[in-house]
């Protein structure tokens, strides 16, 4: 993030990042991304002992008690060693821990906030199904009531912690026959209540966050363990997808950045035609372009932090918001993935630089968390609707009426 607008307090929170990302031992990442550690519990530790997990939770429940301004630059931070720290910090301390926060009882928070904060338990998200992840709506995993509890049968799919987690935040079907935002419920489930994880998938990069199969069959879970209201999911799942997409967007900024200052790097000593690459255009305007690419993204993610944290922006325009931001960022960090390598030459596409692991750690910030054509849904449609908002309050110029022959007869033609 910024620094030059940071407070001494933020400055203060991202070097503690800083430094305990310096804290992770080379071999710890090569091992995540060889799978020789599928889930990465130690530096979860780590960072809960550190209190660097929980950025926005209350302070009472063992978090920082801050905002997006200060979560976002420990989200960036985060991500420097590789996006899927990131995703696994994100998803148990900003992603389950928002459902908690917003909608659970205040025994459900006292129960799984600390341990999450403190980094002894970790937890998972479970929305995606092997028959889709988009239409989440259309889930099929059923949890059908049986006197105070209720049996969940289902499966959920590329859940990041599936493998590691010890808690599951698990949408599923309460009432099928029921419009689909009032068919689902929320619960947080244990894994001793009776999940089954599998670890299957050879992912293309982000490696070693433990994503996983999650199963249900016939597991009973306590009504005391619903978040929120019964057949009120859509509720949660609204909330959810702030720190979802958003905590995704400004972690993005972070695994992204080291691309640029290794391509900086290289190519101020590579030499070629007698003189450093930097000193052709060719090359120095790609970093121009990474650097301006990076900047724009942090201007969109501090603006976003700023509109949401000020509590005066309505929750439509700060999902807009924040799929604005997820899209656009993740765009704009692909980019400078592969601007890196392709300034870096041959050596970029080996493992001599992390710059190919890079490039396969970031294709996944455009597809999880919601693809970046479902972003394009919800912008364009929350657009339209503040559009038509704007004509009926009627209080803007009208800039159609600007043109030499706005008025001219028979020719504006809509049907
Ligand atoms: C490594 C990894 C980690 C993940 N972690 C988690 C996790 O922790 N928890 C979790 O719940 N999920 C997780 N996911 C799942 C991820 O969020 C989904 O893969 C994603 O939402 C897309 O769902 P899908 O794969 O079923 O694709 P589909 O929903 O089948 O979509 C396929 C294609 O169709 C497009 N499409 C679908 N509907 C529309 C539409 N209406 N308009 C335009 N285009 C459309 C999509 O954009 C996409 O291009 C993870 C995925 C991966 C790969």
């Amino acid at each position: 993030m910024f620094d030059y607008l940071m407070t001494e307090q933020q400055l203060k929170l991202r070097d503690e990042t800083r430094d305990l990302v310096k804290w992770i031992p080379r071999e710890y990442i090569l091992d995540m991304d060889a799978e020789k550690i599928k889930y990465p519990k130690d530096f979860m530790a780590e960072a809960g002992r550190r209190n660097l997990i929980g950025i926005r939770i209350p302070k009472e429940y063992g978090g920082r008690g801050g905002q997006w301004q200060d979560d976002v630059i420990v989200a960036e931070e985060i991500c420097v060693p590789g996006y899927i720290f990131g995703c696994a910090w994100g998803v148990s301390g900003d992603v389950v821990t928002e459902a908690l926060v917003h909608f659970g009882t205040e025994e459900q928070k006292k129960k799984y906030l600390p341990p999450i904060c403190k980094g002894e338990k970790y937890a998972a998200e479970c929305l995606t199904e092997p028959r889709g992840g988009s239409d989440f709506f259309g889930a099929t995993t059923i949890a059908r009531r049986d006197g105070d509890d209720f049996i969940l049968n289902g499966q959920k799919r590329f859940i990041v912690g599936g493998e590691g987690a010890d808690y599951f935040l698990v949408y599923a079907k309460t009432d099928p026959e029921a419009p689909s935002a009032k068919s689902m419920t929320c619960f947080m489930v244990e894994r001793e209540m009776g999940v089954k994880t599998e670890y299957l998938y050879n992912l293309m990069g982000s490696r070693g966050g433990g994503t996983a199969r999650v199963v249900f069959d016939n597991v009973r879970v306590p009504k005391e363990n619903v978040i929120g209201e019964i057949n009120g999911a859509s509720v949660v799942f609204n909330q959810m997808m702030i720190p979802e997409r958003f905590g995704t967007a400004s972690m993005t900024i972070g695994a992204a950045r080291p691309a640029l200052e290794i391509a900086t790097d290289y190519s101020s000593r590579r030499k070629a035609f007698g003189t450093e690459i930097k000193n052709f255009q060719g090359v120095s305007f790609k970093i121009a372009e990474m650097v301006t690419k990076l900047d724009s993204a942090r201007a969109m993610i501090y603006t976003t932090a700023l509109a949401i944290d000020s509590g005066r922006v309505k929750a439509s325009r700060c999902r807009r918001l924040a799929s604005e931001s997820k899209k656009f960022v993740t765009e704009q960090c692909w980019d400078v993935a592969n601007l890196a390598m392709q300034v870096m030459g041959g050596i970029g596409y080996t493992d001599v630089y992390p710059i190919e692991k890079i490039v396969r750690d970031l294709r996944l910030a455009m597809i999880w968390v919601g693809t970046n054509e479902i972003m394009s849904l919800i912008i364009q449609h929350e657009h339209y609707r503040e559009r038509l908002a704007e004509l009926s309050a009627g209080d803007k110029r009208n800039s159609e009426m600007d043109a030499l022959n706005a008025f001219a007869e028979g020719e504006k033609i809509y049907e």
